[in-house]
């Protein structure tokens, strides 16, 4: 992991001659510059769409920037990559590293944060939760989805993205406002993927025309202009020139991601919350008709830690065998353990009356 940071931008400092023609477009100002500058803005992914994103927000004055990839560059690459050159191909550099070098000569005046890591469910809380808007630059419908998850538990806006071949499409997707992009895709297996750029390739034009879309949603939110977003969901054909827009659905009530009411602690509620569920593998996934939820502990314990931590709980029954513990309150809830760190919570259907179940696994002195 890479993160050192260059100088960091105040409010108070006075704003740089170089934003001088971002300020001079009315909608942004002095007033939405200096709010950027103050802003976090988290992109997963520093490939192509990763790259050029990362460029628009560095460029635009967004005070912290993090990126985070797991992948080295390689000379497939430099045609639609804009950071990179051969010689980063030559020494396989990790893009994350690469980008914030030169990042880092674009811009002086932010504090740039790289990680050279997959970003997965043991860590993206972690990595999220201090972002004010999370940029898609992934390549995966599976992490897009996690990202959406996860920034519509936390009530982070997230700017999705897409290419292949001349194909691109975005949105920005809000909590509290619009559907998930689970809603919107389906979960991976409907979403399938089919075809990536590997197979059917991707013109560079068309990287520049997403990440473009997908920036300029950003810098709307992020200076302040959050009600000039917009609420559409946009694909486009450069090659045969086409562009489609429909209007993004509202929240799915039975949707446990976005559905109204189950979301959105407050911003000061923001970081406690996440700091708390980084213990989990998360989302919690509800699991229709059985009245349970399955959540995955983020550091497996031992059965016997597990079970030391519910005897402390007396008023639950323990039965324990060579492949699980169960725990059984009076009340029809249950808990049930296995060593890999799987927890079946069973009784209800409310992800976050599960996890505050699973918090009673860490109630002994040795974890606390
Ligand atoms: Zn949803």
């Amino acid at each position: 992991m890479d993160a050192s940071a260059t100088r960091g931008h105040s409010e108070d400092k006075p704003i740089s001659e170089r934003y001088s023609r971002q300020i001079a477009f009315a909608p942004i100002g002095e007033r939405g510059q200096k709010r950027l500058a103050s802003a976090t803005v988290l992109i997963v992914g520093c490939g192509a769409l990763g790259a050029s994103l990362a460029q628009h927000m560095v460029r635009a004055g967004v005070g912290r920037v993090i990126i985070a990839d797991r992948d080295y560059v390689e000379p497939s690459n430099l045609q639609r990559q804009v950071l990179f050159d051969e010689s980063d191909a030559r020494a396989a550099l990790p893009k994350a590293a690469a980008a914030a070098e030169k990042l880092r000569r674009i811009n002086s005046e932010i504090h740039i944060e790289a990680h050279v890591m997959h970003v997965g469910i043991d860590n993206v809380w972690r990595l999220t939760e201090d972002a004010d808007l999370v940029l898609d630059g992934t390549d995966n419908t599976g992490t897009r989805l996690l990202l959406s998850d996860v920034c519509f538990q936390l009530g982070i806006p997230f700017v999705y993205g897409g290419v292949v071949g001349s194909r691109g499409m975005s949105a920005l997707l809000l909590p509290d406002t619009t559907a998930c992009l689970r809603c919107l895709i389906g979960n991976e297996d409907a979403a399938g993927e089919t075809e990536g750029c590997d197979t059917a390739g991707v013109l560079s034009p068309v990287v520049e025309f997403v990440a473009s879309l997908q920036a300029v949603e950003a810098l709307k939110w992020l200076s302040g202009n959050g009600a000039e977003v917009r609420k559409s969901w946009l694909s486009a054909d450069l090659w045969s020139f086409g562009v489609t827009e429909a209007a993004l659905p509202n929240p799915s009530p039975g949707c446990l991601h976005c559905a109204p009411g189950r979301l959105r602690r407050r911003c000061d509620e923001r970081k406690e919350q996440s700091a708390s569920m980084t213990r989990y593998y998360t989302p919690p996934i509800v699991l229709c008709g059985r009245n349970s939820v399955q959540v995955t502990l983020e550091a497996p314990l031992s059965t016997d830690q597990a079970e030391a931590a519910l005897k402390a709980n007396p008023a639950a029954k323990l039965t324990r065998n060579r492949y699980l513990l169960k725990a059984e309150w009076e009340n029809g809830e249950s808990l049930v353990y296995f060593p890999d760190g799987r927890v079946l919570v069973q009784g209800t259907t409310d992800a976050d009356r599960a996890l505050a179940l699973c918090k009673r696994l860490y109630h002994q002195p040795s974890r606390t």
